[in-house]
């Protein structure tokens, strides 16, 4: 999805260094039933689809469209699976 988006190449990313922040991500997502990687996955995916075919695609500027997907990669990083009533916040 970030090498589809054209934002790699627009900001001269190296895909190894994408490759080894995405899997230091990863590393910090729990095995729990729902805010885990593969919830995430699909976040960000869904964040891919509105910015490659809705009016934002032409609207944001290419530093908000990678925000935007870094931000859905990282949003329930280290999440322990549970609400924040039970953490008492
Ligand atoms: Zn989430």
């Amino acid at each position: 999805m970030f090498l589809l988006s054209g934002l790699v190449a627009s900001f001269g990313l190296s895909v190894r260094t994408l490759r080894a922040f995405i899997t230091t991500v990863l590393s910090h997502y729990h095995a729990i039933p729902y805010h885990n990687f593969c919830h995430v996955c699909h976040v960000l995916h869904a964040v891919f689809l509105m910015l490659m075919t809705s009016s934002a695609a032409v609207i944001l500027p290419a530093e908000d469209k990678l925000a935007l997907m870094i931000a859905a990669l990282c949003h329930d990083i280290d999440h322990d699976g549970y609400s924040n009533s039970f953490h008492g916040k």
